[in-house]
Parts: structure tokens; sequence; C-alpha cells
């Protein structure tokens, strides 16, 4: 493990900040990691027999005892600690993003990362979707779902599909979608970017006004310069905040897992056991096989220190479901314990924490063709490849938050014909499925910086 080369921080990008509490530099991953891997095992267990020993009622409704503890134990822990990071997510998405951009220090340099960033971003959730969509026409998941099931299913999670459809019916044209991302009013943007209920671009126009920000300090450098410190203030007084919520993560995170695996639902598991069963087999080998060879090969790292170097963003990206809520910790360990130059992890880590999401791409091409066999929609080779692009394109246009792709998983099932609300057939189990591909898009994250840190 090595701290970020002192020759490589240049002017504007933040000056070395010790990890946050919790964390201990000098060993890949820290007593942090631990704890919060043994609060996600003690929520879990503990979840797991409060499912066993307080089974539903007779007609299904969930054990009241039980409800009452998720609902005003396990469930406000989890929040309490989701809620101080997503607290300080806008502020520290906007100064790492200016303090990033503004510290490569020149516009050809940020174009050469940037283009970077997105050739690789590109190609890794290419490859992801290949696999994805290989793996679904090889097991061909949705061909196991019987017909009684399928109806089960739907009638279950009717309501929140219904909702989930009429969400994504908002969604605008590619037109309107591209003329967002350039905000109208910042502040706006800012205020819905982690609902959805911006009116334009959400996250991405943030991420631009912070782009046009840095730029513009970069190319008066004179004139700007008395805003650096005040930018790294803010941002390191982010990372204070930031710290006070790791402090409690052991915690929240046992009760975000108490809370799904109380009412996880075993009948459910087990009736789209091929479904979650491709879709973590493509993760599986999207994370192990992809990623270790682009970090060999191109990134010249050893996968699996890398992994070993990057467990505190793995474990935390798991608990949470929430790239944008792992991006503190992201950033903390892409350049504490990977070593990489800060003012380029500030860029791709920032940025990708939204637009690259191989995991949610993968996912959402086997969701959409999982669906089309369950509808019996016989999707030619033309549409099948229209998904895999889709889903590359939903991936890059997926919030970062629990849950940001159903919208666009919703989109794509639209454009090729297979019904809407079919996507209630796998709401049971879409937050274990979201656990893991926000891991697989976080440490997709890190090892893009890691390829860009290399080749600039
Ligand atoms: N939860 C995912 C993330 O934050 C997005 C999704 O796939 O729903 O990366």
């Amino acid at each position: 493990m090595s701290d970020a080369p002192a020759s490589a921080r240049t002017e504007g990008s933040p000056e070395p900040e010790p990890p946050a509490a919790g964390t201990r530099r000098g060993r890949a991953g820290g007593a942090l990691h631990w704890q919060i891997l043994l609060g996600l095992l003690v929520g879990g267990i503990a979840g797991l027999l409060a499912n066993a020993l307080c089974p539903p009622g007779p007609d299904g409704t969930p054990h009241a005892g039980l409800t009452w503890a998720v609902n005003n134990v396990a469930t406000p822990l989890g929040q309490i600690f989701m809620r101080l990071i997503f607290m300080v997510v806008l502020p520290l998405v906007f100064t790492a993003l200016v303090l990033g951009v503004a510290g490569l220090g020149d516009v050809r340099q940020l174009g050469r990362v940037g283009l970077r960033t997105l050739i690789y971003t590109v190609a890794f959730s290419a490859c992801s979707v290949a696999i994805g969509v290989t793996l679904a026409n090889t097991v061909r998941p949705g061909l196991h779902l019987g017909a009684e099931q399928r109806r089960a299913l739907n009638e279950r999670y009717a309501g929140q599909a219904t909702e989930k459809v009429a969400q994504a019916h908002q969604a605008k044209s590619l037109r309107d979608a591209l003329l967002d991302v350039i905000p109208r009013n910042p502040v706006q943007e800012m205020v819905g970017a982690l609902d959805g209920s911006s009116p334009g671009g959400g996250m991405l126009a943030v991420m631009f006004f912070a782009l046009v920000f840095g730029v513009a300090m970069s190319l008066a450098p004179q004139r700007t310069a008395p805003l650096i410190p005040v930018l790294e203030a803010v941002y390191h007084t982010v990372l204070v905040v930031v710290g006070f919520a790791m402090r409690l993560a052991p915690l929240g995170v046992a009760g975000l897992m108490f809370a799904l695996t109380a009412f996880l639902g075993f009948d459910i598991l087990k009736m789209l056991g091929w479904y979650v069963l491709t879709v973590l087999c493509g993760l599986l080998v999207h994370f192990v096989v992809v990623y270790s060879v682009a970090l060999r090969g191109v990134a010249g790292l050893n996968p699996l220190r890398f992994f070993r170097q990057t467990s505190e963003a793995i474990v935390t990206a798991f608990a949470t479901s929430s790239s944008n809520a792992t991006l503190p910790t992201a950033l903390r360990v892409a350049e504490y314990n990977v070593g990489l130059r800060r003012e380029i992890a500030s860029f791709v880590l920032t940025v990708g924490s939204t637009a690259n999401q191989n995991g949610t791409a993968l996912y959402e091409g086997v969701t959409v063709l999982f669906l089309a066999q369950v509808f019996g929609v016989d999707l030619t080779l033309g549409q099948q490849v229209t998904v895999a692009v889709m889903s590359v394109l939903a991936g890059i246009g997926t919030a970062g938050v629990p849950g940001g792709s159903l919208p666009l998983v919703i989109m794509v099932l639209q454009s090729v014909g297979v019904p809407a609300e079919g996507i209630g057939i796998i709401l049971g189990v879409d937050r274990l499925l979201d656990m893991c591909r926000t891991t697989v898009n976080v440490v997709g994250d890190i090892a893009i910086a890691a390829c860009v840190n290399r080749s600039t």
C-alpha cells in the first residue's frame, strides 16, 4: 500500500488528509472494514433467525413484533447511517469534481483523462452486458418460471410495479435527456439529485456544472486561486462528517441487513432461483475475470492486492446498495490504499459514481431477456443488440442510489415490446441483487481510475 505520490499532486488538488475515523493508514482495509463486515454478518444472521422464528401469518401478513422491530429499530439505525452520508454527497461531488478538474491543470489534460474514462467506461460496460446477454441466452432463466409462479409474483408486487412504471413514463426523449445534462438552474438540480425529483438531468447536471466551474477556474488560475483553499476546506469538512457516519457504519449496516433478511421471502428466492443465479454468475465473472485482466494488463496492478486494498469500499457498497453513498469511502481507499493520484481519483470516481455502472448494465440486460422469456416474447438478434446497447447507455444514466436502475429497466423493456408491469416479478429479489451489482459498480469505478491513473 502506498500513499499518493507527493509529486503527483498539483495546485488545486486537495492536500493530503488522514483517512477518516476508523481506518488505519498503513494497512490495506483497516479495522473499519472488519467491523462493517461483522455488522453485515450479525445483522444478516439475526434477521434470518428472526425470519425463521417469527414467520408470517397464514394469510401472508408479516409477524407484528418483527415488523415493529424492523420499522422502529433496524430501519432507523440503517437510515441514520445512510442519511449522514447522503447529507454530504452533493457538497462532496461538487468540491471533489471542481478540485479534481482544476487540479488537472489544463483543459487538454482534462480532455485526455475524460476521453480515457469514457473509453474504459464503454469498454467495461460492453463486456459486462456481453457476459449477461450470453448467460441469459444460455441458461434461459425465464423458461424455469411457471405460469402459476408468475401470476403469484405479479399479484404480490402489482402495486409497487404500477408505481415504478408510472415513474418511468415520465422518461424523456434522448434529445431532452442530453439537453438536460446542461442545467438551467444547478441549485434546483442539486435539490432533487438524490431522489430523482430534479427538473433536468439531476446528478449528471450537477456534475456538468462542477466540470464547467472547474474548467473555468483552470482557465483563469490567478484570479480564481483564492477559491481553491475555500473548496478544499469544504471538501475536508465533508470528509470529517463522513468519518462520523463511518463510525456508525457497523451498526447502520447491521440494521440494513437485519431489515433485508428478516423479511427475505425464501419462497421468492426459490421461484426466481435461476434468474438470481444468472445475474450473480454474470457479476462474479465480470468482477473476477474482466477487472483482473484490466487491472493486470492496463493498470499494472496485482488484482488480489487491489481487491484487498479496496475491501472497505466493497463492503460499504454491498451494505448500502448505493454508489453515491460509497463515494467518500471509494475516494479514500483509491488514494490512500491503492495510491492513485488524488485529482484522477476525484474526477473518475465522482463521475463514475453516476455514469459508470457495469454491474447495473449487466443486470439490466439479463433482466430484460429474462422477462422476455417469461412472457414468451421472442427477441430477434437485432432486438437483443438493441437491449445490449440500451443497457450500456442505461448504465450511464442510472442514479447511484438504491433501486436507481428500475426506471431504466422499464424503459428498455418497453423499447423491445416486453410488458413493463413484468418488473413486479423481480421486485422481491431486487434489493439483494442491488447490493451485488452496486459492489461491481463501485469496484469498476476504482478499476477505471487505476487504468486512467496509469495511462495519463
Ligand atoms: N444501486 C445502484 C448503484 O448505486 C444502481 C442500481 O443498479 O440500481 O450503483
